[in-house]
Protein backbone atom coordinates (compact mmCIF):
# COMPACT_ATOMS: atom_id res chain seq x y z
CA UNK A 1 0.00 0.00 0.00
CA UNK A 2 1.27 3.11 -1.09
CA UNK A 3 1.64 6.46 1.26
CA UNK A 4 1.45 9.02 -1.70
CA UNK A 5 -1.90 10.31 -1.50
CA UNK A 6 -4.71 9.33 -4.64
CA UNK A 7 -5.61 11.85 -6.79
CA UNK A 8 -8.61 12.11 -5.42
CA UNK A 9 -7.20 12.51 -2.09
CA UNK A 10 -5.43 15.69 -3.65
CA UNK A 11 -8.62 16.78 -5.12
CA UNK A 12 -10.65 16.70 -2.10
CA UNK A 13 -7.13 18.74 -0.34
CA UNK A 14 -7.70 20.78 -3.14
CA UNK A 15 -11.28 21.49 -2.71
CA UNK A 16 -10.64 22.25 0.51
CA UNK A 17 -8.02 24.65 0.53
CA UNK A 18 -9.51 26.82 -2.77
CA UNK A 19 -12.95 27.01 -0.35
CA UNK A 20 -11.24 28.16 2.87
CA UNK A 21 -9.21 30.67 0.45
CA UNK A 22 -12.33 32.10 -0.70
CA UNK A 23 -14.12 31.43 2.47
CA UNK A 24 -16.38 29.36 1.15
CA UNK A 25 -18.41 27.16 2.93
CA UNK A 26 -19.02 23.33 2.39
CA UNK A 27 -19.71 20.79 4.78
CA UNK A 28 -16.74 18.40 4.75
CA UNK A 29 -18.79 15.18 3.39
CA UNK A 30 -19.67 17.52 0.45
CA UNK A 31 -15.84 17.67 -0.69
CA UNK A 32 -15.09 13.56 -2.06
CA UNK A 33 -18.70 14.47 -3.57
CA UNK A 34 -17.12 17.31 -5.30
CA UNK A 35 -13.96 16.14 -6.20
CA UNK A 36 -16.30 12.77 -7.71
CA UNK A 37 -17.97 14.82 -9.79
CA UNK A 38 -14.83 16.67 -11.48
CA UNK A 39 -12.40 13.70 -11.23
CA UNK A 40 -15.54 11.84 -13.10
CA UNK A 41 -15.44 14.57 -15.95
CA UNK A 42 -11.44 14.56 -16.00
CA UNK A 43 -12.20 10.93 -16.63
CA UNK A 44 -14.16 11.48 -19.65
CA UNK A 45 -11.78 13.76 -21.09
CA UNK A 46 -8.83 11.88 -20.48
CA UNK A 47 -10.16 8.65 -22.01
CA UNK A 48 -11.43 10.80 -24.80
CA UNK A 49 -7.42 12.30 -25.33
CA UNK A 50 -5.90 9.14 -25.24
CA UNK A 51 -8.68 7.65 -27.86
CA UNK A 52 -7.37 10.59 -30.10
CA UNK A 53 -3.50 9.53 -29.60
CA UNK A 54 -4.19 6.19 -30.13
CA UNK A 55 -5.69 7.32 -33.62
CA UNK A 56 -2.80 9.87 -34.08
CA UNK A 57 -0.42 7.66 -33.58
CA UNK A 58 -1.66 5.23 -35.88
CA UNK A 59 -1.98 7.61 -39.01
CA UNK A 60 1.45 8.48 -38.32
CA UNK A 61 3.08 4.59 -38.44
CA UNK A 62 1.15 4.75 -41.34
CA UNK A 63 2.25 7.05 -42.95
CA UNK A 64 5.55 5.91 -42.03
CA UNK A 65 5.03 2.71 -43.59
CA UNK A 66 3.63 4.27 -46.60
CA UNK A 67 6.63 6.83 -47.07
CA UNK A 68 9.03 3.43 -46.11
CA UNK A 69 7.23 1.39 -48.94
CA UNK A 70 7.82 4.15 -51.42
CA UNK A 71 11.41 4.68 -50.43
CA UNK A 72 12.05 1.50 -50.16
CA UNK A 73 15.59 -0.30 -51.16
CA UNK A 74 15.91 -2.31 -54.22
CA UNK A 75 18.51 -4.20 -55.84
CA UNK A 76 19.95 -2.74 -59.24
CA UNK A 77 23.12 -3.46 -61.35
CA UNK A 78 24.64 -4.57 -58.37
CA UNK A 79 23.60 -1.90 -56.19
CA UNK A 80 21.62 -0.77 -53.71
CA UNK A 81 19.51 2.33 -54.24
CA UNK A 82 16.31 3.86 -53.37
CA UNK A 83 13.09 3.10 -55.14
CA UNK A 84 11.31 6.19 -55.42
CA UNK A 85 14.26 8.81 -55.60
CA UNK A 86 15.58 6.75 -58.75
CA UNK A 87 11.77 6.41 -60.13
CA UNK A 88 12.46 2.65 -60.61
CA UNK A 89 10.09 0.49 -62.65
CA UNK A 90 10.87 -3.08 -61.54
CA UNK A 91 13.54 -3.38 -64.13
CA UNK A 92 15.62 0.09 -64.82
CA UNK A 93 15.25 3.64 -63.46
CA UNK A 94 13.58 6.96 -65.28
CA UNK A 95 16.08 8.69 -62.91
CA UNK A 96 19.88 9.18 -62.18
CA UNK A 97 20.25 6.04 -59.28
CA UNK A 98 20.21 7.16 -56.03
CA UNK A 99 21.81 5.48 -52.72
CA UNK A 100 19.65 4.21 -50.19
CA UNK A 101 18.79 5.01 -47.73
CA UNK A 102 18.12 8.47 -49.11
CA UNK A 103 17.84 11.18 -46.94
CA UNK A 104 14.14 10.63 -47.30
CA UNK A 105 14.46 7.63 -44.94
CA UNK A 106 17.47 9.15 -42.91
CA UNK A 107 15.46 11.84 -42.23
CA UNK A 108 12.68 9.83 -40.97
CA UNK A 109 14.61 7.24 -39.03
CA UNK A 110 15.98 10.67 -37.01
CA UNK A 111 12.55 11.45 -36.43
CA UNK A 112 11.63 7.67 -35.15
ZN1 LIG B 1 14.05 7.62 -51.00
Amino acid sequence: MSDQPTLRDRAIDAIARDLNAGRFWLPTEGRPVAADAVLALVAVELETSQRRSIRIQTLLDETRDRIRKLHRPVEHMGRVICAERSAYCGESTDNPPAPAPCPTITALNAAA
